[in-house]
């Protein structure tokens, strides 16, 4: 019984509490596509009881046996790829190309890692006198954004179900289609009733009901550091363990020696993926006084190469405009893009390019979350440093030289938990996370898993 009056919670699709329903809108049309119900504390509270009912046969559970689980799932998902882009397209509004290839391509190496990973990874070790058994933190709380729907939602629910943990879920209010059609996977892979647990609502009530329930272990959180701030305070004062993957500013440092077309191409490419709606993305883009003016060229006119989907909502575009328009006000020279939009209709914005801008400005300080790129300018190695980690965030960068040693020689000294070196790949098993206001915790891979293990000591 999927769909306007379903949540999946105790293995089954059954109806909330209340009355209460959130409309699921296309940015593209500005057309409603969708209902799913508003979940209440009470629905929150079913949800988590069915997880901790669930908790002690999971987590005894053979890693074999979870491993097994989690590789079903991730074949269901993979059988219904196409599906579930789709949906993702129409909730989200990424073209279906981008859907099928990174909202459907990310998730699905995700999940297949961790059925690998939950089969090999060594839940036991010696220590001295002790065996050292990694035992699974229990129920998880987990509340995640839209930006990449599934991504995050896999990013949590497989290390969590790898580690024998049980899940009460509570997506973004904006892309809650695509994530009961994960749940209705995880249905289909035969994971036991009250492992993982959907509710939809809004998240000053489902997603606050969840952090404070008194039955859920661990939070993890993906979304606004704004909102992350209080739920670490929140999930703190009851000494839940918490995991953080907040906003980010990242510094795209372009050394003198670099290949200019090639850092300046992807550098404006890292901001414009997804529509700038990527807590990595490469906002800030330094580069060197003798070559900024060659780079704000070849920028302007990279930027407007690019046909940008809408952004998730009106309230998101109607933000990233009030950053556009602060970037005037405050001095920022506007070299691409603008406020002017050739659609009628959609929630759009024109790739746009920022020159001239100063370190301290806002739109160098803020996450934006849309397709604004800053360039600034740099007179020395030492003062590119200064600006790259002169903001509260930390989550990724970038570093561009001609001499790899060079560029991992100045990575090394930046506050950031991730950084590309000479546009190196995005690697789906190497810890992804930030430092400072970034967040707490690493998510993917090993590191990933382990977020969501305990460990216990006996002496012999
Ligand atoms: P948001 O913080 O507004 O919402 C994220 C989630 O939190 C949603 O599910 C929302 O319903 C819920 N929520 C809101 N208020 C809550 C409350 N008081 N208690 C409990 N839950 C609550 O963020 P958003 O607008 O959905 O997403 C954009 C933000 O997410 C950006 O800042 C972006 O950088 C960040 N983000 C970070 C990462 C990362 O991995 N670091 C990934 C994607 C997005």
């Amino acid at each position: 019984m999927r769909g306007e009056n379903a949540m999946y919670i105790d293995g089954a699709w059954t109806a909330a509490a209340g009355q209460g329903v959130i409309e699921v809108v296309n940015p593209v049309e500005e057309a409603i596509i969708g209902h799913v119900p508003a979940g209440t504390a009470e629905d929150v509270d079913r949800a988590v009881r069915a997880a901790r009912t669930a908790l002690p046969a999971w987590s005894a559970t053979p890693p074999a046996e979870r491993a097994e689980l989690l590789a079903v799932l991730t074949g269901i998902l993979t059988a219904r790829k196409d599906e579930l882009a789709a949906t993702i397209s129409a909730e989200q509004g990424s073209p279906l190309p981008f859907s099928q290839a990174v909202q459907l391509g990310f998730p699905l190496a995700v999940a297949g890692s961790y059925a690998e990973l939950a089969a090999t990874y060594s839940f036991e070790e010696k220590i001295g006198n002790s065996t050292v058994y990694q035992e699974p933190v229990g129920v998880v709380g987990a509340i995640t954004p839209w930006n990449y729907p599934l991504h995050q939602v896999v990013a949590k629910v497989a290390p969590a179900l790898a580690a024998g943990c049980t899940i009460v879920l509570k997506p973004s209010e904006e892309t809650p289609l695509s994530v009961q059609g994960f749940a209705q996977a995880v249905h289909d892979a035969g994971i036991p009733a009250g492992v993982f647990n959907l509710v939809t609502g809004l998240g000053p009530v489902a997603g606050q009901a969840l952090v404070e329930h008194p039955e859920v272990d661990m939070v993890s959180f993906t979304g606004s550091t704004k909102v992350g701030k209080q739920i670490a305070a929140t999930a703190g004062a009851a000494v839940k363990r918490v995991a953080l993957e907040l906003g980010g500013k990242s510094a795209n440092v372009i050394l003198p020696s670099a290949d200019l077309a090639k850092a300046v191409q992807r550098g404006v490419a890292m901001v414009m993926f997804n529509s700038g709606q990527s807590c990595f993305a490469w906002s800030r883009m330094l580069v060197h006084s003798s070559q900024y003016d060659e780079a704000v060229e070849m920028a302007a006119a990279a930027a407007a190469t690019f046909d940008l989907a809408p952004l998730v909502s009106a309230r998101q575009r109607d933000r990233v405009r009030g950053y556009i328009e602060k970037g005037v006000t405050e001095g920022a020279r506007l070299v691409a893009g603008g406020l002017d939009s050739t659609h009628e209709r959609g929630y759009y914005v024109s790739p746009t390019v920022f020159a001239d801008v100063k370190p301290d400005m806002t739109i160098a300080q803020e996450e934006i979350f849309g397709p604004v790129l800053s360039i600034i300018r740099y007179e020395d190695e030492a003062e590119a440093l200064q600006i790259a980690n002169n903001t509260v965030y930390g989550l990724a960068g970038a570093v561009w030289a001609s001499d790899e040693a060079e560029a991992v020689a100045f990575a090394r000294q930046m506050d950031t938990g991730q950084v590309y070196i000479n546009g190196g790949e995005f690697n789906p098993l190497a810890p992804f996370g930030g430092y400072k206001q970034s967040g707490v915790g690493r998510e993917l891979g090993v590191h990933g898993l382990t977020e969501y293990l305990q460990t216990k000591s006996l002496q012999f």
